[in-house]
């Protein structure tokens, strides 16, 4: 009986070994994918895969003839549909719950990378160090997870350790260190005017961009139109302008916005003159408001991902005037989007979903909640193929990264996610992602979902 084991085993080791042999022998690719469809982030169509050819975490070439050798080949079928990884720019790996607030390093980086989001911007850490290490670790092949855009910690009352005496010399050697850090672009939440203009300047110093989440002006608040003056280069979540009264909290007159108001358009023409792109975070207000829509249903288990605890947590949360307020908000923003869209606004995409177990934001995990916010721009009206553009080239565009990351091209890193069905012809097809590329290696979804389950939270004992 062993014999016959071992000699089985011999033979196919035997067959894998020429498998091995022939192909390194004349080697010249690492990887190549070919067949199914591709996205062209400049036509916004895709178009049959010829050959996507990937050497060393890079695409080499993107190119026509497919007689060339790898290391690995993936051959795909007619119903198979590569995009650029995503890119998600307010990609919280926060947890929070009873005061204590902390970064996930276990299970969110894995959740978005089987995803297909390839990159993360954190939008503020609130535990840089940790995060820090975490991108190290994940760029040396010890950790599985999306690219970490560090964003290192929050500017502003948002950050634990925050000061509101700090000087603008303190502001500066936060910024310094940071950057020096390896931040790739920082985040203000809970700003005063004097801060932001320190922040802004200092960042563009080292030629790292700055986005925040404002206010409306109350108190020593800042509104975006502020900010925008002050050179900032991106906005998150509201546009502001004079039509948020700044006697009240951006959220209690965001409520009350009238859309169609025709003083609108010079806020939106604001940001077109300075070249400034608004994240409107729009499923997250759906999701937190507990609107009834297909883009929310849950058709992912996620709540499997959470650790039993957290799990429980979540299952007895209660209603708040926050999920109250967002419920109100949803519509008001799908409308303001679509119209600074058709204004030919410059728009960027996130998902902004920390896991607050204290504040309950309704159902849907960071990672799985890209497709729900690609999924709620285009039910307001923006056309499939552009929304792709926007988590993908015009994300990276935003970022300063275009050059490495955002598009299928030679000389970008290796980042594509595999999907089956056409996402242009319905955008919910990019929940069918199976296979993730990053920096040219290969992950299969459902080995890293199955890793996920149970892990996501806080357990009994971290109390
Ligand atoms: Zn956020």
């Amino acid at each position: 009986m062993n014999f016959v084991i071992n000699k089985i085993n011999f033979l196919a080791w035997g067959i894998m070994g020429l498998i091995v042999f022939s192909s390194c022998s004349s080697t010249s690719y690492d990887l190549i994918i070919i067949g199914g469809w591709r996205f062209n982030n400049t036509t916004l169509k895709m178009e049959p895969n010829t050959g996507i050819y990937i050497k060393e975490g890079l695409i080499s070439e993107v190119a026509e003839e497919s007689n060339q050798k790898a290391h690995t080949t993936i051959q795909l079928s007619d119903d198979d549909y590569i995009l650029p990884g995503f890119i998600d720019l307010h990609a919280h790996y926060r947890v929070s719950y009873n005061g204590v607030a902390y970064d996930d390093t276990v299970a969110m980086p894995r959740l978005f990378l089987a995803n297909g989001v390839t990159s993360t911007f954190p939008a503020g850490e609130i535990e840089p160090e940790k995060m820090w290490h975490l991108s190290e670790q994940i760029e040396n092949g010890k950790r599985t997870g999306a690219r970490i855009l560090h964003s290192g910690p929050y500017f502003g009352t948002a950050a634990p350790d925050w000061d509101a005496n700090f000087t603008d010399k303190d502001i500066e050697e936060r910024v310094d260190y940071w950057a020096k850090r390896g931040a790739m672009g920082f985040k203000a939440k809970n700003i005063t005017p004097e801060h932001l203009k320190v922040l802004i300047q200092r960042a563009h110093s080292h030629n790292l961009t700055v986005t925040g989440h404002l206010n409306s002006g109350v108190g020593n608040s800042v509104n975006p139109q502020e900010a925008i003056i002050m050179g900032i280069d991106r906005i998150e979540h509201f546009l502001g302008g004079r039509l948020l009264s700044d006697s009240a909290h951006a959220y209690a007159s965001l409520q009350d916005l009238n859309p169609d108001d025709p003083a609108l358009d010079d806020i939106i023409q604001l940001y077109k003159t300075n070249q400034v792109y608004f994240d409107a975070t729009l499923g997250t207000y759906g999701a937190i408001g507990g609107i009834e829509s297909s883009v929310f249903e849950d058709w992912a288990e996620e709540n499997k991902y959470l650790t039993p605890f957290t799990r429980s947590l979540v299952e007895k949360h209660e209603i708040s005037e926050f999920n109250k307020t967002c419920k109100k908000i949803y519509p008001v923003k799908q409308l303001v989007l679509k119209r600074f869209y058709d204004a030919g606004g410059l728009i960027t995409v996130g998902t902004d979903r920390p896991l607050l177990l204290d504040n309950y934001l309704g159902s849907g995990l960071g990672g799985f909640f890209i497709h729900r916010e690609l999924e709620a721009m285009v039910e307001t009206g923006i056309p499939s193929q552009e929304v792709l553009n926007m988590v993908t080239l015009q994300n990276a565009v935003a970022f300063k990264l275009d050059s490495l990351a955002g598009s299928i091209e030679s000389g970008k890193w290796a980042d594509m996610l595999i999907t089956k069905g056409n996402p242009v012809v319905n955008i919910r097809n990019t929940r069918n992602v199976y296979k993730v590329i990053k920096g040219g290696k290969v992950y299969d979804t459902k080995y890293i979902l199955e890793y996920c389950i149970d892990k996501l939270g806080l357990n009994v004992d971290d109390l």
